[in-house]
C-alpha cells in the first residue's frame, strides 16, 4: 500500500535542520502539503545562541525568534508540537505518532537531530548532571544558574569552551574538565589550541586536562568531582559538553540504513525511498557534520529536490566560528582522512594555522584573534567537502 500523491511532505523535527528544509521547499513550491511533527515547543529559535545567551542577556523566553502560531503562518503548514513520532512504515508510508495521530506521507524527511552523550558517572549527584542541547535544557539550565559562583564543565571541545566562556558574563568561575590534552583538540593543532587557552585562563576560565570526571558526590556546598587522578573539583553546578550521538532508534526500528547517523547519499535520500535526512541526524556521505553551515546547504539541496528539481548537495569549505569572545576563533577544519600537516603562525594578537597537503594546497585552517578577518579570503582557497 501507498500514500497517495497529494499526502503531505511531512517532517519530523523542528529544529534547524527542519525548519530550513521547509523554509527552502516554500521559496519554490507554496503550496505543496506540508506537515511538520515536533517532539518540543516548535518555535523558531538559533541553537547556536544556546552557548552565548548569558553575555547577550537572553532569556529562553526571549531565545525564541518565531513561535509555533509564527512558523504555521509563514510554512503554510500543519505544525504539531510536543507530538513524538513513535514509528515510521515505509510499507505503507506513514508515521505513527505517541499520541496515537497516523500521518501518511509523499516524502519524508527525518530532521531529529541528535542526543547530548552521558557519561557513566558514580555517585549520588550523578544525576544532577546537566547538559544544554534545546531550549527546554537551556531553562532548566538558567533557573539552576541562580547565586551560582562555580561551574565545572565535562568537555573541553567548542560548546565546553563557549559555555565557559559565557558563564564568565554571569561572574561564574567555571572549571574544564577534559581527558583530553588540550582544548579544542579535534579541530585544531596543539599550538593553537595552547593560544586558545591561555587567553580563556587570562579571562577566568580554569581548565584540567588529561583527567576524566569519574563520579559526582552531592556536598553540603554543592557538588564534589572525583577525578581519574584521584583529585577533587568543588561545583555548585555541572555541566556536560562532551558530545552528540544522532537519534537514529526510529530510522533502524523501520530498517532504514544506519551508521553514526541515518545514512544518506549526496541527494539527502535514506535507503527507504520517499525518506530524507538531513541535519544533526544524518550521516551524508560518510560525513557527520552538527554544524550550521552544513545544515543550510543539505536545506538548500532538499527544498529544491521536494519542490520537484531533484538537487545534488555541495559542500563548499565551511569554516565554524567559535563563539569565545576571550579569543575569537575560526575553524576550517581538514577532512578527517587528509593527509598533511600543520603549520603555526602567531604574535601576541593573532594567531594562523595552516593544514596543507604535500603538494601545498590549503585543506583546513584555524584562524585567532585579529587573524580570523581573514576567514573569507581563506575559506575561498580551501576545497569543498563534497562538490
Ligand atoms: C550549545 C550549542 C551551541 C552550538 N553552536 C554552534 C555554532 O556556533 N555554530 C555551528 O555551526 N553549530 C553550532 N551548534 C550546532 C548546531 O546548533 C546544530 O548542528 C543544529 O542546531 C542541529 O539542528 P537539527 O535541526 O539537526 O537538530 P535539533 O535542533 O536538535 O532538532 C531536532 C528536532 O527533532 C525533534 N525530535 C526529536 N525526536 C523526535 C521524534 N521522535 N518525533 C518528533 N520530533 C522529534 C526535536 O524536538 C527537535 O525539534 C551548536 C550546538 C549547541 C548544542
Amino acid at each position: 500500500m501507498t500514500a497517495p500523491l497529494e499526502s503531505p511532505i511531512v517532517i519530523l523535527g523542528s529544529g534547524l535542520a527542519g525548519y530550513s528544509a521547509a523554509r527552502e521547499l516554500r521559496k519554490l513550491d507554496k503550496t505543496a502539503p506540508l506537515v511538520v511533527v515536533s517532539r518540543d515547543h516548535a518555535g523558531f529559535y538559533s541553537k547556536p545562541m544556546l552557548s552565548n545567551a548569558l553575555a547577550s542577556g537572553k532569556t529562553a523566553e526571549t531565545l525564541v525568534m518565531k513561535p509555533v502560531e509564527k512558523m504555521i503562518e509563514e510554512l503554510g503548514a500543519v505544525v504539531r508540537a510536543r507530538t513524538e513520532a513513535a514509528r515510521i512504515d515505509t510499507g505503507a508510508r506513514s508515521v505513527h505518532c505517541v499520541d496515537g495521530e497516523v500521518f501518511a506521507y509523499r516524502d519524508l524527511v527525518l530532521a531529529v537531530g541528535a542526543d547530548p552523550i552521558r557519561l557513566p558517572l558514580a555517585g549520588g549527584g550523578a544525576d544532577d548532571v546537566l547538559s544544554v542541547n534545546d531550549l527546554d535544557d537551556y531553562a532548566r539550565f538558567a533557573a539552576r544558574l541562580e547565586g551560582v559562583q562555580r561551574v565545572a564543565i565535562l568537555g573541553g571541545g567548542l560548546i565546553g569552551c563557549e559555555f565557559a566562556n559565557d558563564l564568565l558574563a554571569r561572574g561564574i568561575t567555571p572549571t574544564v574538565i577534559d581527558p583530553a590534552a588540550a582544548a579544542l583538540s579535534r579541530l585544531l593543532p596543539p599550538a593553537a589550541s595552547a593560544w586558545l587557552q591561555a587567553r580563556l585562563e587570562a579571562a577566568g576560565v580554569r581548565f584540567r586536562f588529561g583527567v576524566a570526571a569519574e563520579r559526582v558526590d552531592r556536598t553540603q556546598a554543592g557538588h564534589r568531582l572525583t577525578l581519574t587522578d584521584g583529585s577533587t573539583v568543588g561545583a555548585d553546578l555541572v555541566l556536560s559538553a562532551i558530545g552528540l550521538r544522532p537519534r537514529i532508534a526510529l530510522a533502524q526500528a523501520a530498517g532504514l540504513t544506519v551508521n553514526r547517523g541515518v545514512v544518506a547519499d549526496r541527494m539527502l535520500a535514506t535507503s527507504a525511498p520517499h525518506v530524507y535526512a538531513l541535519g544533526d541526524c544524518a550521516e551524508v556521505e560518510g560525513h557527520s557534520l552538527p554544524f550550521v553551515m552544513p545544515i543550510m546547504q543539505q536545506a538548500r539541496a532538499l527544498g529544491a529536490t521536494l519542490a520537484g528539481t531533484p538537487t545534488a548537495l555541495k559542500y563548499p569549505a565551511m569554516p565554524v566560528i567559535v563563539k569565545t569572545p576571550a579569543c575569537p576563533t575560526v575553524v576550517c577544519p581538514p577532512p578527517l582522512d587528509a593527509a598533511g600537516a600543520w603549520s603555526v603562525t602567531a604574535t601576541d594578537d593573532a594567531l594562523e594555522a595552516r593544514f596543507e597537503g604535500a603538494d601545498g594546497k590549503l585543506l583546513g585552517f584555524a584562524l585567532m584573534g585579529a587573524a580570523t578577518a581573514r576567514r573569507q579570503a581563506l575559506a575561498g582557497q580551501v576545497p569543498g567537502l563534497i562538490g
